[in-house]
């Protein structure tokens, strides 16, 4: 396919696979994204963006599913042998990494008359520009944790395989990651054609549906006018295909139970003890009975660790599962009901337990009209027939937390399956995919910003 590139080089692309490939080889599940981040700031700072990191981007470290300390001081550790300055560190531990970086355009303000039907946002736009600084903010959100799996590696090439035992990026947001370092040098250096302001948020933890409510929470999606971001190798296979996801996201909640009962002597007074293990057995067939004949809503308890040995009535018992729902309201719902099933069944032996939510996303739909003018850009790079306006995401994303949050404020949303052949699915040990699709992304990103705003200079 003959795809014609204005704004990412041969020189660029090269770029952007080398980030990729530094990514890859440091690869940091969520909140731990210490190196990945530090050097994300270090080079949003060179091309002259403004940097967030730290408390500004997540907030003083509440968000959700955060690991303990101790495990974190692992990591931490890694990343301080790796490179990574103390201070920066301090700034970043306790779930406070990922980065936000802001470009404000040098464009010469050309007047009013960019207040029109050719601004993305529409009416809210024009009632904005009346104000006195109606700038748009154009956002772009780029995830870029990497999942525990030991990567085979076998399959990968020597010079890109993860350095980080246990741990790998599985789900291609090295790759994101790396686009959005490449977009960043299309945009500084077209700078002078930008109004407005660019915000590139890399936000960490997005596996387990954590980091974009943090976020959020810090109020960097508030006054948002356009959203765009993507996923490699969802729902396409092949170079060249984007797919615009009208739906299909499925809602989730990332719980945790802790069942908690007393330890006995298993051969001499088994009755003395209160069975944790057996309480937590009992929930797990429960709980998958509460999603059984529905086709809308999913349970999975994924992790069951329990007891202390062969001879002991079980003290405790843990358990990792989560919910989803085709809409949030289903979700909300079979999350209660999960909460009213566990406390029954802890209460059938005695003992008690405690859950805790630590992941969440609901539903989302991109933007029709958003969708409509992206198209006009795909059409221009040549990606004509493999353009959809019209696709199901079919898993979950905490991308639509921030989408949620754009559209509640009446500014316009975007979210983009990138096709891609993969050489082993999402989330396997040997996952990689078709690094061609990092050029069109970041084409494809370019252009929602600049194509735009060359279409503002035209006359009516
Ligand atoms: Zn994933
Ligand atoms: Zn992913």
């Amino acid at each position: 396919m003959d795809i014609n590139y204005q704004y990412v080089t041969p020189q660029l692309y090269r770029r952007i696979r080398e980030y990729r490939e530094e990514f890859h080889r440091y690869p940091e599940c969520g909140w731990t994204e210490y190196r990945t981040s530090w050097r994300i700031a270090d080079r949003l700072t060179e091309l002259g963006f403004e940097v967030f990191a730290g408390e500004s981007v997540c907030g003083s470290g509440t968000g959700m599913g955060i690991p303990e300390e101790e495990s974190a001081q692992e990591y931490e550790q890694r990343a301080c042998t790796e490179g990574v300055p103390k201070e920066v560190l301090a700034q970043m531990r306790g779930g406070r990494t990922g980065v936000v970086g802001v470009l404000r355009g040098s464009r010469k303000d050309t007047g009013d008359e960019h207040c029109g039907d050719r601004t993305y946002a529409g009416d809210r736009d024009c009632e904005a520009e009346s104000g006195e600084n109606a700038e748009q903010v154009i956002a772009f959100r780029f995830d870029i944790d990497a999942l525990p799996i030991q990567e085979e590696r076998t399959v990968y090439n020597a010079s890109y395989r993860s350095l980080h035992e246990g741990v790998m990026h599985a789900c291609g947001h090295d790759g994101h990651a790396a686009v959005g370092l490449g977009l960043a040098e299309i945009l500084s250096q077209y700078r002078n054609q930008i109004d407005g302001e660019i915000r590139l948020i890399f936000q960490p933890a997005e596996e387990g549906c954590r980091g974009a409510a943090a976020i959020v929470s810090q109020g960097w999606l508030d006054d948002v006018d356009v959203l765009l971001g993507g996923h490699i190798g969802i729902g396409c296979r092949h170079i060249g295909e984007i797919a615009a996801c009208s739906g299909g996201f499925l809602a989730t909640s990332k719980l945790n139970f802790h069942f908690r009962g007393k330890s006995a002597h298993a051969g001499k007074a088994p009755e003395k003890g209160k069975n944790a293990l057996l309480a937590a057995a009992e929930f797990t067939v429960d709980a998958y009975a509460l999603a059984r004949g529905h086709d809308d809503i999913r349970v999975n308890v994924g992790k069951f660790v329990g007891g202390s040995g062969r001879n002991i009535i079980a003290a405790d018992a843990w358990l990792e599962a989560e919910t989803r729902g085709a809409a949030t309201e289903l979700n909300v719902k079979l999350c209660e009901q999960m909460e009213q099933t566990a406390q029954r069944d802890a209460g059938k032996y005695g003992v008690t337990v405690k859950m805790d939510k630590v992941g969440e996303a609901q539903t989302g739909e991109s933007s029709p009209e958003l969708v409509k003018l992206c198209e006009k850009n795909a059409c221009e790079m040549g990606l004509t027939e493999g353009f959809r306006k019209e696709a199901m995401f079919g898993a979950s994303e905490d991308v639509t937390v921030m989408m949620e949050r754009v559209q509640e404020h009446n500014g316009q949303a975007a979210y983009f399956m990138f096709g891609a052949p993969l050489f082993a699915e999402h989330h396997h040990c040997a996952f990689d995919f078709d690094e061609e699709v990092l050029g069109i992304m970041a084409e494809f990103y370019a252009r929602s910003v600049l194509e735009k705003q060359k279409g503002e200079d035209k006359p009516e």
